[in-house]
This record gives C-alpha cells, sequence and structure tokens, in this order.
C-alpha cells in the first residue's frame, strides 16, 4: 500500500498575481493495483478543483473584479519546511519557493522567517534534498486552503 500523502498544489491568477497554495490529501492506494492509484490520484484533482472553483467564487470575486486566469505554478508531494503548511485554512501568508532538479511544476515548499532559515531545513531533510532544490527560493504571499476546511469558512480567506 501506499500511505496517505499530502499533495501541495499552487495556483497563481493574472493578470493580478493572487496566488492560492491548496492541499489535499491522497488516498492510500496498493501499489499494484493501478486502478486503485489511477482513482486516488483523480481524486486529488477533483477535490483540488472543487477547492478552488469554491474559493474564486466565495473569495476572490469579491475581492477583485478582474476576469483571472489561472495557472499551476508549483506542486509538491513531500512533507513541507516550516509548520504552517501543516495546519488548516484559510489563512494568509508568506511561503518560500524553491525550483527543483525535476523542472515545473516541481518545487520544495515551505515557510521560515528567513530565506536562510528556510534553506537550513531544507538542508536537514532527506526526501527535500532527494528533490534536488535550486536556489534561489522566492517569497510568495498566498491564500492557504486546505480539504480539511469547511465550505462555510471559505468566505473569510
Ligand atoms: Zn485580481
Amino acid at each position: 500500500m501506499s500511505v496517505p500523502i499530502a499533495i501541495f498544489r499552487l495556483f497563481s491568477y493574472q493578470p493580478c498575481g493572487h496566488e492560492l497554495l491548496l492541499r489535499v490529501r491522497r488516498p492510500a492506494a496498493s501499489n499494484a493495483d493501478q486502478g486503485a492509484l489511477d482513482a486516488a490520484d483523480d481524486f486529488v484533482d477533483s477535490a483540488t478543483e472543487s477547492l478552488r472553483t469554491c474559493w474564486e467564487r466565495r473569495h476572490l470575486q469579491h475581492e477583485c473584479l478582474h476576469q483571472h486566469t489561472s495557472s499551476l505554478v508549483a506542486e509538491m508531494q513531500e512533507e513541507p519546511v516550516g509548520e504552517e503548511l501543516f495546519h488548516s485554512g484559510p489563512r494568509q501568508f508568506g511561503v518560500w519557493v524553491a525550483r527543483t532538479k525535476y523542472g515545473a511544476p516541481w518545487m520544495v515548499l515551505g515557510t521560515a522567517s528567513t530565506e536562510a532559515e528556510f534553506w537550513q531545513q531544507v538542508q536537514d531533510d532527506s526526501d527535500l534534498l532527494d528533490l534536488g532544490p535550486q536556489a534561489p527560493a522566492e517569497l510568495h504571499h498566498v491564500h492557504f486552503l486546505t480539504d480539511e476546511d469547511g465550505r462555510s469558512s471559505l468566505s473569510h480567506g
């Protein structure tokens, strides 16, 4: 069995640069069962999609009158640096984003008070080092939302 893991996806909204970071839990599935693995991936995609459209409708459209187009700018399937991304949303904060050797959209994400502190924590994590993270990290100010957050709380994010 694969274990349940948290999938992080960061979306950017043009033309303004709003950023939405979503965390969705990927269910466990048997590695020998391609159907179950595909179903787990489909679950992540549809949960992400539903959170994203809900946030756009309940939050973004009230905050900003522009017409937006969104694109996926980062994805991570490892445990991030810092504590913030383990908690639920909806919240707003700064997240460090570093490219990896795997290219877009694969990034290393995390919270830390400085970039130096971010890299220090990356250095201590062999799973993150395996991704081949590349300096510099960029600070992104994101809206953070997870699949644990009730729909009623979305309008306050
Ligand atoms: Zn906007």
